[in-house]
């Protein structure tokens, strides 16, 4: 973990103090700047996040700003007690309540009817708020030193892949904000889970961590927002950022998918064909790169593998797959292979993501 490590920048950037997340003096500062109005990156079980004042119209415009994201596309705000939910929210049925109870802290987001003093700026227009408890221990000394509740996208340019190391806030966050807190590698390494409580039967608005069948283990049926199921031009995902294309490296990302995924069969099928459009891009001069598991690693000839964590293990391809994406843009490859990760509770999840950075391209074999 880095210590005090301050860049200075250009006249008309900020300067943006790299602090570590672990010391109290940070955090003290921290909270100043956000107290301020300021923006400070922080880490959070999940992702990095962006935070500023969830209360304060210009705190929020400052977030969109930094981010380049798109005015209409909601901030999931962060607490660090129960009790807040009630001073955000107008209504908090049991469903809720049971939720909050079994996942939080942790990483599940939960989307109510909001009150009034939560700015049209902070949700996009909508009258219904996001709100979560991070477990990280920066995240929650953060809420609580600076006793406000913290508007926090994930801290990337908007459409980038999602932070999971403090040197990608820096890579993407330098010169538009105050500060980052370093908290070292993130846990997860994919954003929370987001359940709209507002209809009787609450609804999957983003797959994560936490899955359909633990949510149902609690509250009974719960359903998955049709558009996020198949890619549909007529259907319009509840989360609105959702429909924005996302995580994408720079270059053109496939993925190869085995018709039957788990076997051997279908893995060798899908390895084959990967080395095949490996060399004829190669051939052609261009520079590729391959995302696969530890599992396949030596089985592809290409001179950049990049290895997103162990099959058998969804949890550790979760938390690798955007580092690996934005390994991507640091290697400047021309073309990215991957294969599929549906396996395991965290399949959906992970393919969310790495269809988004794919823009859907999809190879079957
Ligand atoms: P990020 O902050 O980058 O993790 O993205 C937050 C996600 O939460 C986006 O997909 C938003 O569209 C979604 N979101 C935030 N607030 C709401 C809300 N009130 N209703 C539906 N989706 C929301
Ligand atoms: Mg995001």
């Amino acid at each position: 973990m880095t210590n005090q490590d301050t860049i200075t920048e250009s006249e008309n950037l900020i300067h943006t103090q790299l602090l570590d997340g672990d010391n109290p003096e940070s955090i003290r500062q921290a909270a100043i700047i956000l107290k301020e109005k300021g923006l400070v990156a922080f880490p959070t079980e999940t992702v990095y996040g962006l935070g500023g004042d969830a209360l304060d119209e210009n705190a929020a415009a400052k977030i969109y700003a930094a981010k380049g994201r798109p005015s209409d596309n909601p901030l999931i705000v962060h607490i660090a007690d129960t009790d807040a939910v009630y001073k955000l929210a107008k209504e908090v049925p049991d469903k809720a309540k049971l939720l909050m109870e079994a996942f939080w802290p942790g990483p599940l987001t939960i989307i109510l009817p909001k009150k009034e003093i939560v700015p049209d700026g902070t949700t996009g227009g909508l009258n219904t708020v996001a709100i979560r408890m991070p477990s990280h221990p920066v995240a929650l000394s953060l809420i609580r030193e600076s006793g406000l509740y913290i508007a926090a996208p994930s801290a990337n340019t908007s459409g980038r892949p999602s932070p999971t190391l403090a040197d990608h806030v820096m890579e993407d966050m330098k010169g538009r904000i105050e500060m980052i807190l370093d908290g070292g590698a993130v846990g997860i390494g994919i954003e929370s889970t987001i359940v709209d409580l507002t209809s009787e039967v609450p609804v999957i608005l983003r797959p994560g961590f936490i899955t359909k069948s633990m949510l149902e283990e609690i509250v009974g049926k719960v359903t998955i927002d049709p558009a996020l199921i198949e890619p549909d031009p007529n259907l319009r995902p509840k989360a609105p950022g959702m429909k924005y294309t996302h995580y994408a490296p720079k270059g053109e990302l496939t993925i190869v998918e085995g018709a039957s995924n788990a076997s051997t069969k279908g893995a060798n099928k899908v390895i084959t064909k990967i080395n095949q459009l490996v060399l004829e891009k190669a051939n052609s001069g261009f520079k590729v790169a391959v995302i696969t598991t530890s599992e396949n690693a030596n089985l592809f000839d290409c001179e950049n593998i990049l290895v997103a964590g162990d099959r058998e293990k969804g949890e550790t391809i979760a938390a690798k797959l955007y580092k690996v994406l934005r390994q991507c843009d640091e290697l400047d490859v021309d073309y990215i292979y991957s294969e599929a990760f549906n396996d395991g509770e965290l399949g959906g999840a992970i393919m969310n993501r790495l269809l988004k950075a794919a823009g859907h391209r999809v190879i079957k074999v």
